[in-house]
């Protein structure tokens, strides 16, 4: 398929040898990168004129030549017009590009006494890592690096707010000329991700088992595999998670994949969110068309919506944001409820004795929830909204007590669960994240007191087999795991994000948990 943006794709070459560099370009071509950036700084003995013609003479793409000095972030110690020389002598063995720091260029161009050759181009790069400025310094740092003779301006500063990436991406948009503009660390990620989509001239990503040589740079292959960025243009539409932490969500893989599928021109990415009030604010263009919305936002992101579906409103938490696209409002969603009452429905139908078809296997049956926060809402809410009497657990008795006061239910606290004996054929719905990955050693009831459930679900999808799990089936209960919850609320997400119902269904989706 033809590339639907022009950003080239660069993966930086980190390595103590020549061999390894060399190894590493081969890689990078075979991996599908468009040029590597040969990163002198990192070579250990470097001997310029012999190391740059092994380097540039069997390169299998095109290469720029960067040097970076310990004062602009790299590796380098020594004396800078010894530097300088070198970047000349890489342009002259045929270095496609060669990258000079703004502070220095000055001095590099007018020490080039011999004619520049007219294949280099230089690429004239500034840092800050520390902050993002404001767009009108930006602005001006552009002009300022323009003024020098770049053929390319790069600027890369430090991300502490997602929502510095905004004021990168108004500049990108904005530039007349071939400009890199990226952020680091990881609040910066998506100006990474999505430059292709804003029109920068190049976004860097990491070899496989090649250090970064920048904070926040993702996986070249996610790039391309999962988040398709060759195909990332001016119409692409935005969606992303919006949580903290987000690192481990699967969410990316499962929307971009469905999105491909059906080919639905957007790209779905992970949004590390401190505020969401300003994070709304911020990206409210209708670029950004929706997001999925997680810990520990579920409930503050409701109160920034204009409009909430009635099953949210409900529950009082939200896990889907849609920017309707007649009028701009944002409108909130929760699909956690349909998601985990349907897997529980769907695994208990068949075992136990029903009235008729129609009837909820959670009707008349006591369904216990450990937590309060936005899945123990929506869990709660959907079981009652079922018929089944509920009862709630939660580390925070009060919490537990409004939530209970609110469905109709009883409270108790994480204490008293472990003594607690549930009626025949009850069902245990833990929606903490206690047992979620790294911590996946804890579970939030004992194992003891599992043996009085029927039925055991676990809203933690990381790892898939949770300790709770493994020790509810060890003492013979029927198991619901999170991923069967995650599938089925983003199935629903995936209909409100492309405003159409898919007949591919959740096997399509399932495979990625196969
Ligand atoms: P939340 O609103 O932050 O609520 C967290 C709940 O967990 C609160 O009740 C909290 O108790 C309790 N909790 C946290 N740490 C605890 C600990 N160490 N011991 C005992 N209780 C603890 O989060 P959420 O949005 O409801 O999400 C909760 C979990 O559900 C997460 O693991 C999330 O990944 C998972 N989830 C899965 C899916 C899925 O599709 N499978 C969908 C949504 C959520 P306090 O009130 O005392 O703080």
């Amino acid at each position: 398929m033809e590339p639907a943006n022009a950003t080239l794709l660069c993966a930086p070459l980190v390595a103590p040898t020549v061999e390894e560099m060399l190894l590493q370009m081969n890689k990078a071509n075979v991996s599908g990168a468009d040029l590597v950036e040969i990163r002198l700084d990192t070579l250990s003995n470097f001997m310029p004129h012999e190391d740059l013609k092994l380097l540039l003479g069997n390169r299998p793409l095109p290469a720029i030549v960067t040097y970076r000095p310990k004062w602009e972030g790299g590796q380098y110690e020594g004396d800078d017009h010894y530097r300088l020389d070198t970047l000349f002598m890489a342009m002259e063995l045929g270095a496609d590009y060669i990258d000079v720091e703004l502070q220095v260029v000055n001095d590099f161009m007018s020490s080039i006494t011999r004619k520049k050759p007219s294949k280099s181009k230089v690429i004239v790069s500034s840092h800050n890592y520390q902050i993002t400025p404001s767009v009108e310094e930006l602005g001006d740092l552009v002009a300022r690096i323009q003024a020098t003779g770049a053929d390319i301006v790069k600027i890369s500063t430090m991300a502490q707010n997602i929502t510095d990436v905004a004021r990168m991406f108004h500049v990108l948009v904005h530039c007349q000329v071939p400009i890199i503009g990226l952020l680091m660390g990881e609040k910066g990620a998506i100006s990474r991700l999505l430059c292709p989509r804003f029109g920068g001239y190049l976004t860097y990503a990491t070899l496989e088992g090649v250090i970064k040589s920048a904070p926040g740079q993702p996986k070249l292959k996610d790039m391309l595999s999962i988040y398709n960025i060759r195909q990332l243009g001016r119409d692409t539409k935005i969606y992303g998670l919006i949580g903290n932490p987000v690192g481990h969500s699967k969410a990316p893989i499962l929307h971009n994949e469905t999105f491909k599928s059906v080919g639905f021109n957007a790209i779905f990415v992970l949004l590390l969110v401190d505020d969401v009030r300003e994070f709304l604010d911020v990206y409210s263009s209708p670029d950004f068309a929706g997001f999925s919305v997680t810990i520990p936002h579920k409930e503050e992101a409701l109160r920034h919506c204009d409009e909430l579906d009635p099953i949210a409103k409900s529950i009082g938490a939200i896990n889907t944001i849609i920017r309707r696209p007649s009028d701009g409002k944002l409108v909130g969603y929760n699909t956690d409820c349909l998601g985990a009452i349907s897997a529980i429905e769907h695994e208990m139908r068949g075992l136990f004795s029903l009235k008729g078809e129609a009837e909820s296997p959670l009707a008349g049956r006591l369904f216990v929830v450990i937590g309060a926060g936005g899945a123990g809402k929506a869990f709660a809410y959907g079981a009652k909204e079922k018929g089944a009497r509920i009862i709630i657990a939660n580390r925070s008795y009060d919490r537990a007590k409004i939530l209970a006061g609110l469905v109709g239910g009883q409270a108790m606290s994480l204490s008293d669960l472990e003594n607690f004996r549930p009626e025949e054929e009850s069902i245990l719905a833990n929606s903490t994240s206690v047992g979620m990955y790294p911590d996946i050693d804890g579970t939030p009831i004992s194992k003891e007191a599992l043996r009085r459930y029927a039925v055991v679900f676990d809203a933690v999808y990381t790892p898939k087999d949770t300790r709770l799990l493994r020790e509810a089936e060890e003492v013979g209960a029927v198991v619901v795991s999170g991923v069967e919850m995650f599938l089925r609320q983003a199935f629903r997400q995936f209909e409100l994000f492309t405003d159409s119902p898919s007949n591919n269904g959740l096997d399509c989706l399932g495979v990625f948990f196969s």
